[in-house]
């Protein structure tokens, strides 16, 4: 192995989700609220486009960053939903986790720092590894909200650092931030020359919020990477599909890496992407309706719990609660999987200040929320 790759950890939620499946193929009942997948058939009309883009043969590469169609529906949703100055051609078509890791690659150097929350999704910090820059976590836990506030961004910044890394709604958290932190973090970026990635992709999976996209407000255009993808909105988890925007200055460099990676999304995933852009929206809503019904039961449950504390999450599909017993997250990941055949991921993987927490998916049906947390229950209750 290289020693880039010996430096960085292998993914804690896809090893989890790899366990489940292994567990589930062994005939073990095991309850998953591991991967943040929602449960939901992806919608028929988005399905019936992907079959008809096969029957008719579209099943060969596509121009590198993506097909006209597709792009310029893309550029139409940033404008009118997320009020991005976007134009099609600073649109590239890719996997969403892609869009990130091109990004990085394309765009920070070896040495630099990219300032990141922690806890924070579980690739965040190896990916900026894998670039030989240097992560730079900032606390990020119950005392801010799980949010990364602009006075800790100043504090960390150096004149290495290069990017500051957001992501509202949050994963693992469930965070959401307002409109005015976002626009004091997009002052300090522009005022210090900063470049600002915006994971987005649980923009719509959200409670009683909004959010807010860094590239919308005043001059930011030219710095900020907004990413975005079709996995979670429209359960299109296997389909493989997102894409980011960038302006055109920081777009060539992006472009090269898609050129020398995976060359473009795959055809038939994004004729299927355009149908879910044009709609119909119920199916999202419904899915966003049930979403809501399953955090307020979570919630609900765990405040039931002893030695469990919870931060009401205001968006994406995860809980992150808080446990009060002397055993590490991976431990207490173990002893739940033991104990009540309940899948989450430890803490940990999000980060050091991810420890003593656990993540819970809430994206499964009701009976199984039920059925897991009631046996989460019982095996805390006997620590
Ligand atoms: N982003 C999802 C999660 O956090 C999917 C798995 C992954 O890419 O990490 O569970």
């Amino acid at each position: 192995m290289s020693f880039r790759m010996e430096a960085v950890q292998e993914s804690g939620t896809v090893k989890v989700a790899d366990k489940v499946k292994e567990l589930k193929s062994r005939g073990i009942d095991v309850i998953s609220f591991s991967i943040g997948e929602p449960d939901f058939p992806t919608p028929a009309h988005i399905v019936e486009a992907g079959i008809e883009a096969l029957r008719s043969g579209f099943t060969k590469y596509t121009p590198s960053a993506g097909i006209p169609e597709l792009r310029q529906a893309i550029a139409e949703k940033l404008r009118s939903e997320n009020r991005i100055d976007a134009d099609p051609s600073e649109v590239i078509v890719t996997p969403t986790k892609h869009a990130i890791f091109m990004s990085i690659m394309a765009l920070v150097d070896r040495g630099e720092e990219v300032i990141l929350a922690d806890p924070s999704w579980v690739s965040y910090e190896p990916m900026v590894r894998i670039a030989d820059a240097v992560p730079v976590p900032v606390r990020a836990d119950e005392e801010t909200g799980f949010r990364l506030t602009p006075e800790q961004i100043v504090e960390k910044i150096t004149n290495r650092t290069r990017m500051i890394l957001l992501n509202y709604p949050n994963n693992p958290t469930g965070s959401v931030a307002g409109r005015d932190e976002i626009k004091a973090i997009c002052e300090i970026a522009a005022d210090r020359n900063i470049l600002i990635l915006s994971d987005e992709i649980y923009e719509h999976i959200i409670y009683d919020a909004k959010n807010y996209s860094p590239a919308s407000f005043p001059d930011m255009k030219e710095r900020v990477i907004t990413v975005n993808g079709f996995s979670k909105t429209y359960s299109m988890t296997g389909w493989r599909l997102g894409y980011l925007h960038a302006p055109k200055n920081l777009l060539d460099g992006i472009q090269k890496v898609q050129t020398h990676s995976i060359t473009c999304a795959t055809s038939f995933a994004q004729k299927a992407g355009v149908a879910a852009l044009k709609g119909p929206w119920e199916p999202v809503q419904k899915m966003v309706s049930e979403f809501r019904k399953r955090r307020d039961l979570t919630v609900g449950k765990l405040k039931g719990m002893g030695g469990i504390e919870i931060v009401e999450p205001r968006g994406a599909f995860y809980a992150f609660p808080k446990y009060d017993f002397d055993m590490s997250s991976e431990d207490m990941a173990a002893y739940l999987l033991d104990e009540a055949h309940v899948a989450v991921t430890p803490g940990s993987s999000f980060g050091k200040f991810g420890e003593n927490h656990f993540r819970i998916s809430y994206a499964t049906s009701t009976e199984n929320l039920e059925r897991g947390l009631g046996a989460m229950k019982e095996a805390l209750s006997k620590l």
